[in-house]
């Protein structure tokens, strides 16, 4: 063997790093790397979850893109695999393939109402406001009291942008229908609902300051949340995160409320029950069991029942990782099984050749991008010492995908289009004083990127 020829699918930030650490890695043989993604545009979560407000962690592009810029590495996106490009399809051009697809979808939340007219996942949100092409223009939003569920950074992302004044989102890149969605929102009051205390939330202490600093936006803390059991004082004084966020918590407690034109309210040891729902089934109001701490860090219910009135509801209850086409998959935790990025075959401990994984659809919709860089460092290094399990294709050739891509009449995207796309974007945002703005159409994202004529 004298290249790995190696097909990642998935170019976001796990697949970037995926690709950069195997160039880099010391080794015994050359590589050639296609990094393939459904999208027009590379990045995954970082251009589409990560909030348009928060440009440092959009920064991380100017990095993944330094890598790609490189040339060492060939892009080809707007390529589905399953149906653009399949498992057969990669043993004939391979030796091998990571999978780095993420976790775009929402976990569930189980129970009643969930699924009434007026309630959201937060990942459909999410992809709206950072102007995902695969999901409508448009979002209902109608209601001025809104649910969020969840104790976790994108409950709190989803909460910000809701209860954001949007001239406020104006310097970042949100494309013009969601700065207009925003502006039509009659929105006054968003409650998010932790089924835990102050001191078990999963969030973040920059995440939850920042809250505090939204202009014309009333902060909310209820002081029966902070009757803190032994559990919790100790883990306060025992953790720094633990400590800020209760900092920040008690602050907003002594602090003057009443002034703004909407109000972000923080309630703790809120169980759901149900999303209760009106004559027409749309949703009324959100009906939920106080829980009390159960003195090992846990809760318990106490059997008092509440409801709040609202008219819309998002769960932020955790991502979920889908299933690939041929590859095994974990049903349970949305992940493809695998030891330390080595897929395994279904329900055994047996590795499936040439097939490994990096990233969410490896570890689980957890943690940050910079764990990404760890994860992939884990799966590469089994990459390079399994030459012995990889594939043995038929057709090595670099042009033998192209010829395949183009045969099926798949418009692919590569790098040059991206720079296409991104300049594109930048001069839209010109003449506003923005940073860029972004276009949203999946056929003008492809159009401009290949140097077509919009609408063509
Ligand atoms: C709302 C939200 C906010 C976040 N904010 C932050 C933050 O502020 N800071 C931070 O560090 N982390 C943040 N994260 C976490 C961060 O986004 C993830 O850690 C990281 O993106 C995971 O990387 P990944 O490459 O595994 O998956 P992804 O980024 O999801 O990339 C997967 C890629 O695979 C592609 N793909 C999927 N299926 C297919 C297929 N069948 N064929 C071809 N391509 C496919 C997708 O289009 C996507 O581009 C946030 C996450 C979310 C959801």
């Amino acid at each position: 063997m004298t290249k790995l020829r190696l097909a990642i699918v998935g170019a976001g930030p796990a697949g970037i790093y995926a690709a950069d650490i195997l160039l880099k890695a010391e080794r015994n043989f050359d590589v050639s790397i296609d990094l393939f993604d459904r999208l027009p545009a590379p990045y995954g979560l970082v251009r589409y979850g990560v909030a348009p407000d928060h440009p440092r962690i959009k920064g991380i592009i100017t990095a993944l893109r330094e890598v790609l810029d490189r040339g060492d590495i060939r892009v080809f996106g707007n390529v589905n695999f399953g149906t653009d490009i399949t498992l057969d399809d990669l043993k004939k051009h391979y030796h091998a393939v990571i999978f780095a697809t993420g976790a775009v979808r929402d976990a569930d939340l189980d129970i009643p109402g969930i699924d009434l007219d007026g309630s959201y996942g937060a990942a459909d949100f999410v992809s709206w406001f950072d102007g995902h092409p695969d999901v409508p223009r448009t979002w209902p939003l109608e209601a001025q009291s809104v649910a969020v569920i969840g104790n976790g950074n994108v409950a709190l992302d989803v909460s910000r942008i809701l209860a954001k004044h949007p001239e406020d989102l104006l310097s970042t890149e949100i494309p013009d229908n969601v700065y207009e969605g925003l502006k039509a929102s009659p929105v006054t009051d968003v409650h998010v609902f932790g089924r835990r205390g102050p001191a078990q939330v999963k969030f973040t202490p920059l995440e939850l300051r920042e809250l505090g600093e939204l202009r014309d936006v009333d902060m909310i803390v209820y002081d029966e949340d902070f009757d803190y059991d032994e559990a919790s004082k100790a883990a306060i004084t025992s953790n720094k995160q633990v400590m800020v966020i209760d900092k920040v918590l008690q602050k907003w407690r002594q602090r003057d409320v009443g002034t703004a034109s909407r109000r972000l309210h923080l309630h703790f040891y809120a169980k759901p029950l149900e999303v209760v729902s009106d004559d027409e089934g749309r949703v009324a109001a959100f009906r939920y069991e106080r829980t009390t701490p159960d003195a090992e860090g846990g809760v318990v219910g106490t059997g008092e029942i509440r409801e709040v009135p609202i008219q819309a509801i998002y769960r932020a209850v955790g991502y979920f990782g889908s299933p690939l086409d041929g590859i095994p998959f974990d049903k349970r935790h949305g992940v493809i099984p695998n030891r330390e990025g080595m897929v395994l075959k279904k329900g055994s401990n047996d590795v499936v050749p040439g097939v490994y994984a990096t990233g969410w659809i490896k570890r689980g919709p957890v943690g940050l991008i910079g764990h990404t860089k760890s994860d992939a460092m884990e799966t590469i290094k089994h990459v390079i010492n399994g030459e012995s399990n990889w594939w043995a294709p038929a057709d090595p050739s670099e042009q033998g995908v192209i010829d395949l891509l183009e045969e099926r009449g798949v418009k692919y995207t590569d790098l040059d289009g991206w720079h296409n796309l991104d300049q594109h974007e930048v001069k839209l945002g010109e003449p506003h004083g923005r940073a860029r703005i972004k276009v949203v159409p999946r056929e003008d994202m492809v159009a401009i990127s290949r140097g077509e004529a919009l609408g063509a």
